[in-house]
């Protein structure tokens, strides 16, 4: 068969971790749709989150490949990554149409993201260029009627009939319903990092290679005792000048962490970079990055996710406004040595 007679699936995501949902939606799509070929495309990890927790690019292609070893159809595609900043749907798309022909090319994405495809940059291109698969995903509706799709997406509409769009370019947006599993990604992870069970949602490869790489699992074991850990940062804030450095022990209250510290800068710019001192000091001491960063780039509110310890460090005007100390008014405060320095 000539190479663009195939009928290929692309299949992108981050994949961190890899789980059942993903490896579902790879078999039935294959088996329903018969497609020949799922090129499934890890996405390069975006660039503008800053360094978090979890497994380098080369660790998370092993655990792809050894989660889809047992799929001959299945082939791994590191375009994303090799491109490396932030990766697009539209450039690999049109990668592909070079080779394969656009009514043989279906980019299979979760119900969660056909919702939000007109979003997508390119979109329209996008669906000039191949058709769709959509796949169920629990907590989202399949579309009922025309006013159901997003706005964007019916205007290209010329027929819909529940379980299929003819969209005016000639190419299709499929629908097909699963046996769903209700996994994410970011259950998974909060699974791992709290140390239970994954039975129903990793496969037993790739739970194994998790845990040999020791990926994803609790930060305790590196951080010890989370109050020493809670100072050490409230240390640096305070060597860094920050304005009133606030700790507390929240584990007597009903808190999404057991510890939290609040901090201001004067500027946005004096917050951002107080939570990247933050981010160096711990690198160094601890070796841990933050599970997540959130709002470093706008440096109003920075929000670092330790696990057990939540890192707040706003702008002082925008400290003022959220007033997050009320909230606590019933934890343990915890006393924070001022201006000593971080490794002392
Ligand atoms: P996150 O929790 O970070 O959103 P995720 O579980 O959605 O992650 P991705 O790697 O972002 O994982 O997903 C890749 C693709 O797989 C997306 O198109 C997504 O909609 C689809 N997908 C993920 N999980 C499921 C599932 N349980 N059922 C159906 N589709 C899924």
């Amino acid at each position: 068969m000539a190479h663009n007679e195939l009928r290929v699936g692309i299949f992108g995501g981050t994949f961190s971790p890899l789980h059942t949902g993903h490896i579902n939606v790879v078999q039935t799509v294959r088996s329903r749709i018969g497609l020949d070929l799922i090129s499934v495309v890890p996405a390069a990890q975006n660039p503008h989150k800053g360094p978090t927790e979890g497994p380098t690019d080369t660790q998370r292609v092993k655990m792809i490949e050894i989660g889809l070893r047992e799929f001959d159809f299945v082939d791994i595609d590191l375009q994303e990554i090799n491109r490396g900043g932030v990766s697009y749907a539209i450039d690999t798309v049109r990668d592909y149409a070079k080779r394969i022909k656009k009514e043989n090319l279906y980019l299979i994405i979760g119900l969660d993201q056909f919702e939000k495809l007109d979003t997508w940059k390119g979109y329209e291109e996008l669906l000039m260029l191949t058709n769709v698969i959509v796949v169920s995903r629990p907590g989202h509706q399949m579309p009922f009627s025309l006013e159901d799709l997003p706005a964007g997406i019916q205007k290209l509409t010329s027929a819909f009939d529940r379980s299929y769009i003819q969209l005016s370019s000639g190419l299709g947006i499929e629908f097909l319903r699963l046996h769903d599993i209700d996994v994410s990604s970011t259950n998974v992870r909060k699974y791992l990092r709290s140390g239970r069970g994954t039975d129903r949602q990793l496969t037993i490869p790739v739970e194994t290679f998790l845990r040999e790489n020791k990926l994803y699992g609790p930060l305790r074991d590196r951080i010890g005792d989370y109050e020493k850990f809670a100072k050490f940062c409230g240390v640096v804030l305070n060597d860094k000048k920050a304005i009133n450095v606030r700790g507390f022990d929240l584990r007597k209250m009903d808190a999404p962490a057991e510890f939290t510290l609040v901090a201001s800068g004067t500027s946005t710019r004096h917050a951002a970079s107080l939570a990247e001192n933050v981010m160096r000091a711990i690198k160094e001491e601890f070796n841990v990055h933050p599970q997540s960063i959130e709002g470093l780039s706008e440096g109003r509110w920075v929000l670092l996710d330790y696990g057990s310890l939540i890192v707040h460090v706003f702008y002082d005007y925008v400290r003022q406004e959220y007033r997050l100390e009320e909230l606590w008014k019933n934890g343990r405060p915890l006393d924070i040595p001022a201006e000593v320095k971080a490794n002392a």
